[in-house]
């Protein structure tokens, strides 16, 4: 982790992560894979190493990643848990081809680049935190 967090760091000027919901996913049949992977420790090194170089980190809204086709933007991949076996899948609106964690990494990127574009949104006001 120590040695990819490094090069991807090195290597690039923005990094942006999914911000999947690991202990929701905990609950499900993925909860292996998910706490093994140490994802939570990866994402830290990824953070501090960043921030260390002045590379730009963020983490974006994944929702819909693995659903929405990175061509025509239609919520056309597979959808619910029982598909998450289905790894490859053609888009029934435009026609591409994908990979399903490639296609997800295309949107989170294309998120994380948007998010650049726009700004990043103020912090909100103490009280709104509080009702959310
Ligand atoms: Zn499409």
């Amino acid at each position: 982790m120590h040695k990819l967090s490094t090069a991807l760091v090195k290597e690039y000027d923005a990094i942006f992560i999914g911000n999947v919901n690991a202990s929701a996913l905990a609950r499900t049949r993925m909860a292996k894979s998910v706490l093994d992977a140490g994802r939570s420790l990866f994402r830290t090194m990824l953070q501090y190493k960043s921030d260390h170089a002045g590379v730009w980190f963020d983490e974006v809204d994944e929702a819909y990643s693995t659903q929405t086709c990175s061509c025509c933007n239609r919520r056309t991949g597979p959808k619910g848990r029982e598909c998450l076996g289905i790894r490859e899948w053609a888009c029934a609106e435009c026609g591409a081809y994908h990979h399903r964690d490639i296609n997800a990494a295309v949107n989170i990127l294309t998120a994380g680049r948007r998010r650049l574009a726009e700004g990043i949104p103020a912090l909100p006001a103490l009280g709104a935190a509080a009702e959310g």
